[in-house]
């Protein structure tokens, strides 16, 4: 059998409930056993805690009742058959009346106790369980509500309750024994004390509910359904970089959720410990995703920690003076003194001299405690061997957390490091003693900062893997895994860079795979394990996959993609694309990303959209950055017109000249595409707004190679009738250039922020006479190459240097 827990969010509305109900249901039609755990609806646990604290203030709780009932009502409207309503609807009125009438004793009384607290909060659970099961119960007639306060007997300590192993054990036993064939709703949270009042473990404790049950019952699983990926490396709402840990050990675990990992409830390690049952938690809203194995064995990782939490709010307490030298028994006594008082020590650190002890408490048990040790240490502090000891609130505490610390050396170091160079003061440190873990208590206002820097520090800057998504596999994506499979390991030796390809898609199908696509494969993996391609889908995959240092590329030429940058820049996703139509598209578009882009952090690299890997936007981009001014950039940036022109010489027709470069695949499938010069434009319209022109195509002048009939000819078959019609034309302009001892080149230029592209005649004082084959050249005239302008020349096209280009890029990212 296996247990299936669901939280707060998985249960907080009829949607989550669906699917919830899907995931149950699958378990139970694969004959896994499965037994539910529930929590209250999300949020109803506050409410009712705020509820009773009102009560006993003297306010007003009514409202709260009425939030109540429409939270659950909506609920069975929506998911329960109209003539299977009513009954369901009189249980729950029934609850709330009870919930009424204890609220009015609490406000009569104006006494809050924990023991009615616990009472109070109990219908959170008992509420949302029931509801399920009836849910459930119209398709799964095995489904039954189970109450767990007569299951799970504890002690008195309300609010906060032991679990008495030994009966709770016995009662767990019977109660699967009578109902073997049911498929139970268990309420979390709850229990009972020997007196049959109801006691709560704690809050999160559902989690902790569903380790006992699974415990007792020998689960072969524990699974901790939530609304996250799993355990991440740290706390996803302040860390965005934050990626999902496939693997932790007990203790990991139970470090991270101690120090605020709130994701799992920190006791329900241990039923599960003891058992060596595995706990795993996944995602109600994904539930596709594998989600993280809490285990025995810590797994691999190439990171030296799994993870970083915190703790926002602490209180420090700082006990010094001369009575505590040498006084072995000190702290014994002011430890001993507290755990009794039932305060949690969160962190201890003492100073080599033992002259001071720092420990941290919860703010609300901080002056307690401060009064317990005043009378304690009543002799010492009249004694002035004590100095009086002082509460410092607003601080943090951060942990670093993972077993293969131990074997690494420097991680405080790096810890320190990351924080100094933030400028984020550290107030004390402590290591615990298994060295799974390093604490440091910092100002709640840099907590977040401290976080991210810590997490940068420990997870990006090491090996830095990038996680590449690639969209395209023609030619150039084909090319580019090709030489990514055949670089990876000079690359990871040499320049510490892991590229791993996480995610594929052509127009037909996609594949996902979090540990990375091994690409001597990629074809065969695409088409056999592949799901229908789906942009929208593959974009939503790659953000919730939520790895480090992702980027995006574009190999395709389609114009679709350029409509989700924007979106996946927002998300933290680095783009590389040799796809010209962003750049090109209207410069409200272009200027858009790139702003996006900026304010994100993230890259945006498109070396290859000018001169396929030629650096062409590389060097204006550093020729920009470091002052230069741009006086005339000059290009030739068509290889297929360039190689048309450098054959278009002696007895060759113009006519025969593209008809074999189309045949020798130099051209596109109609020919027209690259002589009527849109390309180029193109390639001139991004160069021109790299430079800082707010231009549109509009505004560049096109000059035309061909003349109009060929241009508008309907097919390819009449444009090559045209072409050998203009035969005449283009012999003339053959026998100029030759008469003036000069070659026919297509220039693009840039100069007053005004592009121009044209057909012109160049002799050999120019620099681009001498251009040979397909090449592509570009000439930058700037205020410091005035005499002699700064020039690029070499191949500008084909899969292989684009795919190099690309390639690049990427290695860039992040740099
Ligand atoms: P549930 O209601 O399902 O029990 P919780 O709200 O108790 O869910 O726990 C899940 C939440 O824990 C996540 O939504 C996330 O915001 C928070 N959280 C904090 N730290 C982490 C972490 N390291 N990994 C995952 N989630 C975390
Ligand atoms: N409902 C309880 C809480 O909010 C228990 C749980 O959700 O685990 O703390
Ligand atoms: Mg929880």
């Amino acid at each position: 059998m296996k247990v299936l827990k669901f939280g707060g969010t998985s249960v907080g509305s009829a949607d989550s409930i669906r699917s919830v109900l899907a995931i149950v249901t699958a378990a139970y039609q694969a004959g896994e056993k499965p037994l539910v755990v529930l929590s209250a609806m999300s949020g109803i646990t506050n409410l009712l805690t705020q509820m009773a604290e009102d009560a006993a203030e003297g306010k007003p709780f009514e409202s709260g009742i009425k939030v109540l009932e429409e939270k659950h009502f909506e609920v069975v409207r929506k998911l329960i058959a109209v003539k299977f309503q009513n009954p369901v609807f009189t249980k729950l009125k029934l609850f709330f009346n009870e919930i009424e009438d204890l609220l009015q004793g609490i406000y009569a009384l104006k006494e809050l106790s924990n023991q009615s607290r616990d009472l109070v909060v109990s219908y959170g659970e008992r509420c949302s369980t029931f509801l399920v099961s009836k849910i459930a119960e119209q398709h799964l007639e095995e489904a039954l509500f189970v109450d767990a306060s007569h299951y799970i007997k504890t002690n008195s300590n309300f609010g906060h309750a032991s679990v008495n192993d030994e009966i709770t054990d016995q009662l767990i036993r019977a109660l699967a024994n009578t109902n073997a064939d049911k498929l139970m709703f268990v309420t979390g949270f709850i229990g009972s004390n020997e007196n049959g009042r109801i006691t709560t473990l704690g809050r999160g404790g559902s989690d902790y509910t569903a380790a006992i049950f699974g415990s007792v019952l020998n689960a072969s699983a524990i699974e901790i359904w939530t609304d996250v990926n799993g355990m991440l490396t740290a706390d996803p709402r302040i860390v965005k970089k934050a990626f999902s840990l496939p693997v932790l050990s007990y203790t990991e675990a139970m470090e991270l959720s101690y120090f605020g990992a709130k994701v799992i409830y920190p006791p329900t390690m241990i039923p599960a410990f003891l058992k060596k049952i595995p706990i795993i938690i996944r995602n109600t809203f994904q539930p596709e995703f594998e989600g993280t194995v809490i285990q025995f064995d810590s797994g691999k990782t190439s990171y030296p920690i799994k993870g970083i939490s915190s703790i926002s709010d602490i209180s420090v307490i700082n006990l010094s003076g001369s009575g505590m030298i040498g006084k072995s028994g000190f702290s014994g006594r002011l430890f001993t003194l507290l755990a009794r008082e039932q305060i949690n020590v969160v962190l201890i650190t003492q100073s080599s001299s033992e002259h001071s002890i720092t420990f941290a408490v919860h703010p609300d048990d901080a002056r307690k405690a401060v009064q317990l040790i005043e009378a304690e240490f009543e002799l010492e502090l009249e004694a002035n061997k004590l100095v009086r000891p002082e509460i410092e609130n607003d601080l943090s505490v951060l942990a670093i957390v993972g077993e293969n610390m131990k074997k690494t050396p420097g991680m405080s170091g790096k810890l320190f490091a990351a924080l100094g160079r933030n400028g984020i003061n550290v107030r004390a440190i402590a290591q615990g003693s298994s060295e799974f873990n390093i604490s440091v208590i910092i100002s709640k206002i840099d907590l977040a900062k401290a976080l991210n820097a810590v997490h940068d520090a420990f997870f990006a800057e090491l090996k830095k893997t990038l996680h590449v998504f690639n969209l395209g596999t023609g030619n150039i994506g084909s090319t580019l895994f090709k030489q990514l499979e055949n670089q990876h390991d000079f690359l990871s030796d040499k320049n510490d860079i892991d590229i791993k390809v996480v995610g594929i898609s052509n127009s037909r199908k996609m594949v996902f795979s979090e540990s990375g696509i091994n690409l001597g494969n990629w074809e065969a993996d695409l088409n056999e394990n592949g799901i229908d391609a789906d942009l929208p889908l593959f974009v939503e995959k790659m953000k919730a996959m939520n790895l480090p240092n992702c980027v995006f590329i574009d190999n395709t030429a389609s114009k679709v993609p350029s409509s989700y940058y924007e979106d996946i820049f927002r998300s933290n996703i680095s783009i590389v694309t040799c796809n010209k139509i962003a750049n090109s598209g209207k410069y409200e578009q272009y200027k858009s990303l790139h702003d996006t882009a900026r304010k994100y952090g993230v890259d945006f690299f498109y070396e290859t959209n000018v001169g396929a890997g030629l650096p062409i936007v590389r060097v204006l981009k550093d020729l920009m950055m470091s002052g230069d001014r741009i006086i005339r950039i000059e290009a030739i940036l068509s290889g297929t017109i360039s190689y048309i022109f450098n054959n278009f010489k002696d007895d060759a027709s113009f006519y025969d000249v593209v008809m074999k470069a189309q045949e020798l695949g130099y051209t596109e499938p109609d020919p027209r595409d690259d002589l009527g010069g849109v390309d180029f434009m193109r390639k001139m319209l991004i160069l021109a707004r790299d430079a800082g022109h707010a231009i549109e195509s509009e505004d560049v002048d096109l000059g035309a190679i061909l003349p109009e009939a060929c241009l508008k000819a309907d097919s390819v078959a009449s444009f090559y009738e045209e072409l050998k019609k203009e035969d005449a034309y283009f012999e003339a302009l053959k026998a100029k250039a030759k008469a003036e001892n000069k070659v026919i080149r297509y220039i693009g230029k840039l100069e007053n922020g005004k592009v121009a592209i044209s057909v012109q005649l160049v002799d050999e004082t120019h620099p681009f006479y001498s251009l040979s084959g397909s090449d592509n050249i570009i000439s930058f005239t700037t205020e410091r190459y005035k005499e002699r302008p700064l020039v690029v020349k070499g191949p500008g096209a084909g899969a292989e240097v684009t795919a190099a280009g690309v390639f690049a890029d990427l290695v860039n990212v992040g740099a």
